[in-house]
C-alpha cells in the first residue's frame, strides 16, 4: 500500500536527506523507523503524508502516485493518513471533543456523523469523560491520546507517528503503544519513527533503519540496534 521506488529528497539548501530509497510496506503492517538524528526518518514520513515531495523517484500510497498528485487531490489522500507528532500539536483553544471534531469538519463530514463518531473515538482512546477539558488541563499522555483520536477519527488506512512517545515517561509511553497496537490490530497500517529502544525490542515488529538517507537494515522481527 506504500511503495517507494528510488526516492531521493534534496532540500533547497542542498541537503540530501534521502538517497535512493526503495521499500514496500503492506497493508496492516506495523513498522518502526530507527536511526540517528538527521538520518532522514522525518523526511521519509513527510513524503508519505505529502508534506514534502520527492526530488526524484516515485511514491505511491494506496495506488496514488502522491509525488505527482494534482493539488485538488491532496486533501483526498491526506484524509486517508493520520499523523501524530512528539509535541501533540493540539489546538489550544479547542477542548478535547472540538479538537477531534475539527478533523472531521475539515473534511466536511456531516454534523450528524461527527456527533456519532467523536464519542466513539474518545471512548477508544479512554478519554470519553474528559471531552470538555482543554488540552492544558490534560497530562502529556492524555494529550497524545487526543492526538491519536484526531488522527484516527476519519478512519485512515495509514497512521504516521513521528516519535509519539518522545515527550512521555516510560509507563505512559507503554499505554500509548498499547493503543497504537490496538489500532493496528483493527486494520490500520502504522509507520512510527522512534528512539525508544525498549519499546522496539519488546514489540518485535518490522524495523527499518535509516542512516545518512539510506535504508541500512530492514528486518521483519527486528531490534532497535543502537545504544542510544
Ligand atoms: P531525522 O528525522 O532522522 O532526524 P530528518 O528527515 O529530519 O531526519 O533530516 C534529514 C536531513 O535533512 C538532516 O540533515 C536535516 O538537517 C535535513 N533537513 C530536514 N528538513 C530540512 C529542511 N526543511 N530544509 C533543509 N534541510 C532539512
Ligand atoms: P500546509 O501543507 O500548507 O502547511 P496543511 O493544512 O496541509 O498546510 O498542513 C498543516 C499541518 O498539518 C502541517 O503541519 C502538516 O504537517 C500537518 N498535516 C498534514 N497532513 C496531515 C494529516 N493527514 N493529519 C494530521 N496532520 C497533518
Amino acid at each position: 500500500m506504500i511503495e517507494m521506488q528510488d526516492v531521493w529528497k534534496t532540500y533547497s539548501n542542498g541537503t540530501h536527506a534521502l538517497k535512493g530509497i526503495s521499500v514496500k510496506i503492506d497493508r496492516n503492517e506495523f513498522v518502526y523507523l530507527v536511526g540517528p538524528s538527521g538520518a532522514g526518518k522525518s523526511t521519509f514520513m513527510k513524503l508519505i503524508y505529502r508534506e514534502e515531495v520527492p526530488t526524484k523517484g516515485q511514491i505511491s500510497v494506496n495506488g496514488f502516485n502522491i509525488g505527482r498528485l494534482k493539488q485538488r487531490k491532496i486533501p483526498y489522500v491526506r484524509r486517508n493518513i493520520g499523523v501524530i507528532f512528539q509535541d501533540f500539536r493540539l489546538l489550544p483553544k479547542l477542548n478535547v471533543y472540538e479538537n477531534v471534531a475539527f478533523a472531521m469538519e475539515v473534511v466536511e463530514a456531516p454534523k450528524k456523523v461527527i456527533r456519532k463518531r467523536v464519542p466513539e473515538v474518545l471512548e477508544l482512546v479512554g478519554l470519553r469523560n474528559k471531552a470538555n477539558r482543554d488540552p492544558s488541563q490534560l497530562s502529556g499522555g492524555e494529550q497524545q491520546r487526543v492526538a491519536i483520536a484526531r488522527a484516527i477519527v476519519n478512519s485512515p488506512s495509514v497512521i504516521i507517528a513521528d516519535e509519539p512517545t518522545g515527550n512521555l515517561d516510560p509507563e505512559t509511553s507503554w499505554g500509548i503503544m498499547q493503543l497504537l497496537d490496538e489500532i493496528n490490530f483493527r486494520g490500520t497500517t502504522i509507520v512510527m519513527a522512534t528512539h525508544n529502544k525498549e519499546i522496539v525490542n519488546t514489540m518485535r515488529k518490522r524495523v527499518i533503519a535509516i542512516e545518512h538517507g539510506n535504508i541500512v537494515r530492514d528486518e521483519m522481527r527486528g531490534e532497535y540496534g543502537y545504544e542510544f
